[in-house]
């Protein structure tokens, strides 16, 4: 879920608190002398390297209760554990930042705060109604009272990159993208659901599945958890974890390790290399982690640590648009990649279209690698005398030629005027029309009104065929008349 952004305050305090700070040079020193011991000195330059690129990204926890609550507070233990360096090694939040951010972001320095007694009844939180009204609080109201609270009692927030108000028992459950701050409650301390509200707060939005612009649709990410809870972990403490987040909305955020992405050596001609990965939140193992084909990231995912409830090790294809993932099928329809299947767009024997596709040769889970055949073939420049043609079929008014298509490898000529030509014209419009990242709401009102003329063009053709294929009134009658 992600809350929205209402208020200009709301956008002032997002505005606040979402600088986060390259780690303090002493804690650099303390972390690099503690780790020092384990490393000889060919590992001492990647590891200061990885020390000094950081990033420092507390959160302040903020426990807040209704005035008019009358249950006990509960122990401040799991809060600790979940959020905070006491629970660092047991998947808890700071575990799930460091290993999807490759070790960049550190949110060891999170403390946990409350609880706090907040002015208002639990009557007074609407939740998501905007604006907010009078008397009652919102989702902004709540948030900003939260902080205010916690604020009187002299806390101060601007020593911390974000803040996650916790409410007592049943509140809610939300994020604000790239706002730093999230809501939660007592049925939601789970890594699974506070990882994504936590991501919004970077942020990330919800992961699709390629030919939707609908959210939640990425089993394999966490965000789109709670859409599919059979994906969630079990973990003792922290009830679920899991999923990990896909490549693309780790290179999104500058997660991505990119000196650990296999890219093409040349990544405008043709080639043909096979690769083995390794699975991507597997920052510890050497080798690549991800790969990248045109402007698609392959990656390999082991039912592991967040990935446990993987139903199986499998190899994913994302892309990414407009700030959301979208999750590209195998070629089996399958949406995960086992060995034997693969991912393929384009057509290898049609020439003037891109193709990429990743091959699946085999999965070894036990030693933690996939080996995955990549091939591309930029697409082939048309022919310019075609190109002259071609441009008469979708040239104005006063051109007067007919035109073709190419498809299957078979020319289809096309009349130089009539429904035909406006419907094949709509439709070259409505494929051109790709999903950009500057704006999928654009291109699906264009793709709409495409669609509208396609629909259009094809009605006259119908009209037309069933004038042809309609006997004139009174045919037979005549018929047998003479
Ligand atoms: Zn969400």
């Amino acid at each position: 879920m992600k809350a929205k952004i209402a208020s200009k305050k709301a956008l002032r305090s997002k505005v606040d608190v979402s600088t986060t700070r390259k780690k303090k040079t002493g804690d650099i020193g303390k972390l690099a002398i503690r780790e020092l011991s384990h490393f000889n000195l060919i590992d001492l330059f990647p590891l200061l390297t990885t020390l000094a690129s950081r990033i420092w990204s507390p959160w302040a926890i903020l426990l807040v209760r209704f005035r008019n609550d009358t249950q006990p507070s509960p122990p401040l233990t799991k809060y600790l554990h979940l959020f905070t360096s006491a629970g660092s090694g047991t998947l808890n939040m700071v575990d799930f930042f460091s290993d999807m951010s490759h070790g960049q972001i550190d949110i060891s320095g999170t403390q946990v705060f409350g609880w706090f007694t907040l002015p208002a009844n639990r009557s007074d939180y609407v939740g998501n109604v905007y604006p907010q009204p009078a008397g009652k609080l919102n989702r902004n109201g709540l948030l900003d009272l939260a902080k205010a609270t916690a604020t009187s009692t002299g806390i101060n927030l601007n020593d911390f990159a974000g803040v996650v108000v916790c409410g007592l028992d049943s509140v809610d459950l939300c994020g604000w993208v790239g706002g730093m701050a999230a809501l939660c409650d007592s049925f939601s301390l789970s890594p699974s659901l506070v990882g994504q509200e936590m991501g919004h707060g970077y942020g990330l939005d919800h992961a699709r599945f390629q030919g939707s612009v609908d959210d939640y649709r990425d089993p394999w990410d966490v965000m789109s958890t709670a859409a599919y809870p059979w994906i969630q972990a079990a973990h003792t403490e922290f009830t679920t974890v899991g999923p990990g987040l896909n490549a693309w909305n780790m290179r999104s955020r500058n997660w991505l390790d990119e000196n650990r992405v296999w890219k093409a050596p040349a990544p405008a001609s043709a080639w043909d290399e096979t690769i083995q990965l390794r699975p991507l939140h597997h920052h510890n193992l050497p080798g690549f982690l991800a790969a990248q084909i045109g402007p698609y990231l392959v990656e390999f995912r082991v039912p592991e640590r967040w990935d446990a409830a993987l139903p199986r090790a499998c190899v994913l294809v994302h892309r990414f648009a407009a700030n959301h993932s979208y999750l590209l099928p195998a070629y089996s329809g399958s949406q995960d990649i086992v060995a034997g299947d693969k991912f393929m767009i384009g057509d290898p024997t049609f020439p003037f279209q891109d193709y990429y596709a990743a091959e699946v040769t085999a999965i070894d889970s036990g030693n933690h690698t996939a080996t995955i055949r990549l091939h591309q073939r930029p697409a082939t420049p048309f022919p310019r005398p075609h190109m002259e043609f071609a441009g008469q079929l979708f040239g104005g008014v006063t051109v007067d030629g007919g035109g073709f298509f190419v498809i299957g490898g078979r020319i289809i000529p096309i009349p130089p005027r009539g429904p035909e030509k406006e419907l094949v014209e709509q439709v070259a419009r409505y494929l051109e029309t790709e999903l950009s990242a500057t704006g999928v709401g654009r291109t699906l009102l264009a793709r709409q009104e495409v669609l509208v003329a396609i629909v259009r063009s094809a009605v006259h053709l119908y009209a037309e065929t069933e004038i042809i294929s309609e006997q004139p009134p009174g045919y037979m009658k005549e018929k047998e008349e003479q």
